[in-house]
């Protein structure tokens, strides 16, 4: 019921055993935080910065972008935002930036590798979120890694923006965290190297399952096709946290695979550190995670991984539930 859920709202999210984790909203401009708030979030786990690039013709300014960033890292505060850089292309068209035709914009010019080479923009949104830093508890997540040298290429620009900004005698917070997205499966096979080199993962599944089966995500011909309980997804997912553990650093989960109830079981035996999702689904997730036992769903997690289908893993899951 409402009331039982609204009770929740100031709870921990915590399993019956005492693992607890962290449930976060994702948002897609600083308008949604008041909704985060009220249905509990316990942070933002993905702050899309889209909305500010879109529905203009020039691109925004490091002023504008300063104010979105602080406006919401000051109602989230002590709790944590996070907030990715531009994930432009692919389904997300923004004309001005001039990126021209592709015939396969999913597998093309966007997101990290169009802030890598047009460092101008990139940078401007690194001031701008170094710049808000000091107004609230700031996570910095590049989009759309695919290798080590994106990473490491994208710090070393992040660390020239540090070191600008100080020369202007213009503060920034030293808890900065840096994290990246894990959505595409190269950057999943190698998440042990790249644990190296960030504070935190984020797996984004819509476009990691997009990418492991070969399934456009907008096509609906297709769509049955497109699913997180396929156990290729979901053996990824697996290795990701275990690497992230491996190297200290906590891991989460920003797609829609996070807030979806059935496989939120699943997820937490894994180790799964953080889930954010769409802010309506935050009471009744922390609901059912301490309905849970962490012990006893770890273990059973090998078993699940076993099966050799989409629908075997979603009935193992199903009878899962039921048996509580
Ligand atoms: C994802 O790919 O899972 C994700 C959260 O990013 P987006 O949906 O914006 O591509
Ligand atoms: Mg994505």
């Amino acid at each position: 019921s409402r009331a039982r859920l609204q009770a929740l709202k100031e709870q921990p999210s915590m399993t019956q055993d005492g693992r607890q984790v962290l449930i976060a909203a994702n948002i897609g401009t600083p308008k949604d935080c008041e909704g985060a708030l009220k249905h509990g979030a316990e942070g933002v786990g993905l702050f899309r910065t889209e909305f500010l690039y879109l529905n203009r013709d020039t691109l925004p300014s490091e002023d504008e972008q300063f104010q979105a960033y602080k406006a919401a890292l000051e109602e989230m505060a002590p709790n944590s935002v996070i907030i990715r850089t531009l994930d432009v292309g692919g389904d997300k068209e923004i004309p001005y930036l001039g990126l021209g035709k592709e015939s396969n914009p999913f597998l093309g010019y966007r997101a990290i590798r169009v802030c890598l080479r047009q460092t101008e923009i990139f940078k401007t949104q690194l001031r701008a979120l170094l710049r808000a830093s000091v107004y609230g508890k700031l996570g910095i997540m590049y989009p759309m890694i695919s290798s080590l040298d994106e990473v490491r290429q994208a710090n070393a620009i992040l660390a020239d923006t540090k070191a600008e900004l100080a020369t202007e005698g213009i503060a920034v917070s030293p808890d900065v965290e840096v994290g990246i997205m894990i959505e595409i499966p190269s950057a999943a096979l190698i998440s042990d190297i790249l644990a190296k080199e960030v504070d935190f993962f984020s797996i984004g599944t819509n476009d990691l399952i997009q990418y492991t089966t070969a399934v456009d995500r907008l096509n609906e011909n297709i769509a049955s096709l497109y699913t997180p309980y396929h156990p290729g997804v979901l053996r990824l997912v697996q290795k990701v946290i275990e690497n992230g553990h491996n190297s200290g650093i906590w891991v989460g989960m920003c797609g829609e695979a996070a807030g979806e109830t059935a496989l939120i079981p699943l997820l937490l035996g894994m180790g799964l550190d953080e889930f954010s999702m769409s802010a309506i689904s935050v009471l009744e997730a922390r609901e059912l995670i301490g309905k849970l036992n962490y012990a006893e769903i770890q273990a059973w997690v090998p078993e699940v991984l076993a099966i050799g289908t989409a629908e075997g893993i979603k009935e193992a899951l199903r009878l899962k539930s039921i048996r509580g």
